[in-house]
Formats: structure tokens, sequence, C-alpha cells
């Protein structure tokens, strides 16, 4: 079933400001994003059916009385009357994109089908949060927008490489047969505050195993590389893309093209946590890419954009972050 709003019962009377909904805004990137559109003035609608996402993530917003927040699966449709759209909604993290496959795939082009035609409606920009898994285990490195690729159709990670592929063809389609105002940014591996701890994303996992005094876990041998953007630099690369001047209606990177070996993550996060923790190696995931690194000459020319902050800095904020998450009443930290 879907949901309808109309005028009347749009949670803000503040109809002359930009209404905004942002599908997945109660994840990880979506809680920072709405935060970001409420201390712009916008009026928000969180619409998310919290399967990673967590009211936590949004609970500190429910005082703008322009944030508001919608339980709703975006694979059924949804009618709203808006200005502007964030298609964040999606589990990111393998385990959790993995765990049901057939329902991130139509979380990918279901979903994204119905909000691009809620954008139609409306004749509402809409944002598409893509991926750098776009260019699966590529071999061009690093990536600029214009690689095709190297993805496998047939495979554990397919479901969201694929779905997230085959909603970039919806976005290009939909503008070209349609007039579609979109813009679609590709994520690089993003970190920060509001991960969940068993997210299972290596960043997530590395600290929580570090201040757990837990093994960490490192997958193949640790030589294949991420470039790890932190999440403050990530939204202000979506905002200047989503409201830059001149409209960019293909994809563009966004990313830190700081380069580690997961090993050297492993390292750095046992150092900064001065964690006794050892390292333990096990089998590397199917698919799993080799390398990854953003070409992002587009962004630095368009829109002005490069990350600003240092791994080292963001993961000061994240370890404080995960120390708090972690830390039980009586002060000690969960196991
Ligand atoms: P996340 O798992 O924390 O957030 C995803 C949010 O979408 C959650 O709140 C979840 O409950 C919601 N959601 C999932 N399926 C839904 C559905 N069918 N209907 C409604 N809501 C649904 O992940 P994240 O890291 O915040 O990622 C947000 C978006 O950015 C995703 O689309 C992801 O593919 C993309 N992305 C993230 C990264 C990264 O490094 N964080 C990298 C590339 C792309
Ligand atoms: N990884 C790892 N240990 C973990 C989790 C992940 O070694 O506990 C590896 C994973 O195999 C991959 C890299 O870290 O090579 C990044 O994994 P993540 O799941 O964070 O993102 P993605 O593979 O989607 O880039």
């Amino acid at each position: 079933m879907g949901i309808v709003f109309n005028s009347s019962n749009f949670p803000s009377e503040r109809a002359t400001k930009a209404r905004v909904l942002v599908a997945g805004g109660a994840g990880f990137l979506g809680s920072h994003l709405c935060e970001r559109l409420l201390r712009e003035g916008r009026t928000v609608v969180c619409v998310d059916n919290f399967s990673t996402g967590r009211m936590e993530n949004i609970r500190h917003l429910l005082r703008f009385d322009t944030f508001s927040y919608v339980r709703h699966d975006v694979i059924d449709p949804i009618d709203l009357p808006v200005d502007e759209i964030y298609n964040l909604a999606c589990p990111a993290s393998p385990p959790h994109y993995q765990a049901d496959p057939i329902h991130t795939m139509k979380t990918n082009v279901i979903g994204s089908l119905n909000l691009l035609q809620l954008a139609a409606r409306y004749q509402a920009r809409i944002f598409q949060a893509s991926t750098s898994e776009v260019y699966g285990d590529p071999h061009v490195h690093p990536q600029p927008e214009s690689y095709w690729g190297n993805v496998n159709s047939f495979g554990p990670r397919s479901c969201y490489d694929e779905g997230k592929r085959c909603a970039e063809t919806l976005f290009y389609d939909f503008h070209k047969q349609h007039g579609v105002d979109i813009r679609i940014v590709r994520i690089f591996n993003t970190y920060g505050p509001r991960m969940r701890p068993d997210d299972g994303r290596v960043v997530s996992n590395f600290i929580t195993q570090a201040l757990q005094g837990k093994d960490i876990t490192i997958y193949g041998d640790g030589s294949q590389t991420r470039s790890f953007c932190y999440v403050d630099d990530l939204i202000d690369g979506f905002s200047r893309l989503m409201y830059n001047p001149r409209a960019i209606h293909t994809p563009v990177n966004i990313g830190n093209p700081g380069e580690f070996t997961v090993r050297e993550l492993a390292e750095q996060i046992v150092e900064m946590t001065g964690s006794s923790s050892s390292v333990v190696y096990y089998p590397l995931p199917t698919d799993d890419p080799r390398q990854r690194r953003p070409d992002i000459t587009l962004a630095e020319r368009e829109l002005g954009w490069a990350p600003k902050i240092a791994l080292t800095e963001g993961l000061k904020s994240t370890i404080t972050y995960f120390e708090r998450q972690l830390v039980r009443p009586n002060g000690e930290l969960a196991e």
C-alpha cells in the first residue's frame, strides 16, 4: 500500500520553504543529511523502513518543527508534494545488503522508480546516492566517472552493484524521457559517527573490535585498498552538487582520494585506540574489489569540492563516537 499526503497534511506549515523528502534519512548518511538540510532552513520528511536505520540517529531532529518522519518502504509508492528528493534508501554494508538480496534489488530498482515518478509528478529535483560499486573490481585506477566498470551480474554483491547501476539508468531515462531534474553522486567508502557498531563495514568493525579488545578481522591478506571519506566532507559534496548554479545531470564521484590498504587501516586504528587486539585473517569475500580510489577531477573543477578531513582526524571523532556507543551505564565497555 502506498502512502498519500496532500498540502493539508504535509507535516510542515512552512510551505514557502523547500519541502525535501529524504529516503533513508534515519541511516548513517541520511541522518547527517537531514540535519544539514534542517539547519539550512528546509522542511524535511524522512522516509525510512528502519531496516538498518535507527531512531536514535534522528531523535535529536524531532525538536525542529520542520522535521518529521514516516515509516515506509520505498518499494511501495508514496505520494507527497515535494520540491526536492534525496534517495539514500538502501542498506550499504555488504552483510546487510546481502541478507535479503531480492529486497535490496527491489529497493534500488522499484524504490528508485517510485521516487522518480514522484519527482516527475511534482517537478521536484531528485538526487541519487549511487556508489563506487558501479565500478566493481576496477581495471582502471583511480576511477573516473567515464569508466564503465567491471561488475559481476551473478554473485553475492550483484544485488547492490547491479541494482545501483540500474537505478542510474532509470535516472538517465527519466531525465531524457520526462525532463526530470536529476543529480547523481557516486559515493566512495564513507565513515563517521552514527555508523552502527554492528554495521559490518570495515571502519566500524575495526573500531569496535579494537575498543573491545577483540581480534581485528582482516579479510584476505589486507592488501586490498579503499579510500575513506569523512561524513562531513561527503555531505558538503552532496550540497554542492544539488545546489550548484550549473545543473550537472551526469554522475559525479565524491570521495577522498587518500588510498589505504585494509592492513594499514587496522594498524592505524589499533594505534589510535591503544588497543591490545591482535589481527586475525579470514578469507576474502567473493568479488571483493582489490583496489578503489576516486578520481575527483570533475567535483574539484565543477563544484570546487575537495575533502578537507584527513583519515586520522576523521577516525578520532569516529572512535570517540563508538566509545560512547559501547559504554554501559556502569561505565564499562560492552563486550
Ligand atoms: P545505512 O544502511 O546506514 O542507511 C540506509 C538507510 O536506508 C537506512 O536508514 C535504512 O533503514 C533505509 N532503507 C533501506 N532500505 C529501505 C527501503 N526499502 N525503504 C525505505 N528505507 C530503506 O547506509 P548509509 O551508509 O547511510 O548509506 C546511505 C546511502 O548511500 C545508500 O543508498 C548507500 O547505497 C549509499 N552509499 C553509501 C556509502 C558509504 O560508504 N556509506 C558508499 C556508497 C553508497
Ligand atoms: N573488511 C575486512 N574486515 C572487516 C570488514 C571488511 O577486512 O571486518 C574488508 C572488506 O573485505 C573490503 C574492505 O574491508 O576489502 C572494505 O569493506 P567494507 O565492507 O567496509 O566496504 P566495501 O567492500 O563495500 O568497499
